[in-house]
């Protein structure tokens, strides 16, 4: 496994990156773009066992655009949506901004449903998110 921040190798027993603290996470990947920070979910699922590491990898990035990609997850549950909301309030003192890719129909409707689609910035892909912070395809 590879640390997600500085990309440093993590053994397997450590649950930190020794070089520059990351926490080890087999769910997300974290990567620095030229223009923001984007954060990958590697697995299917946001849920109550996995949302504490995007949170906490979240709290490592300085960068002021965030976009995080869950175009692979399929299923989130109520503490997982509930995380991405906890990040949009972060941001109020950090003053960053969050885009999210969420892609799956079941979970657009169940954030809509928990009534807080108006607080996440959801794109399709990282081409509309990036063009909605006017960054134009080179
Ligand atoms: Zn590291």
């Amino acid at each position: 496994m590879f640390c997600g921040q500085c990309g440093s190798p993590i053994a397997f027993q450590n649950n930190f990156c020794t070089k520059c603290g990351a926490p080890a996470s087999d769910n997300f990947a974290g990567r620095l773009e030229e223009d923001y920070y984007l954060i990958r979910s590697k697995g299917k699922s946001l849920d109550y066992t996995n949302h504490s590491e995007l949170t906490a990898m979240f709290t490592k990035v300085k960068e002021q655009r965030v976009l995080i990609d869950l175009g692979k997850v399929e299923f989130m549950d109520s503490v997982g949506i509930g995380s991405l909301v906890t990040l949009i309030y972060k941001t109020n003192r950090t003053k960053q901004e969050i885009k999210f890719i969420i892609i799956a129909d079941k979970i657009t409707k169940a954030i809509k449903g928990l009534g807080v689609d108006n607080v996440l910035e959801i794109y399709e892909d990282e081409q509309a998110a990036r063009a909605s912070w006017g960054l134009i395809p080179d």
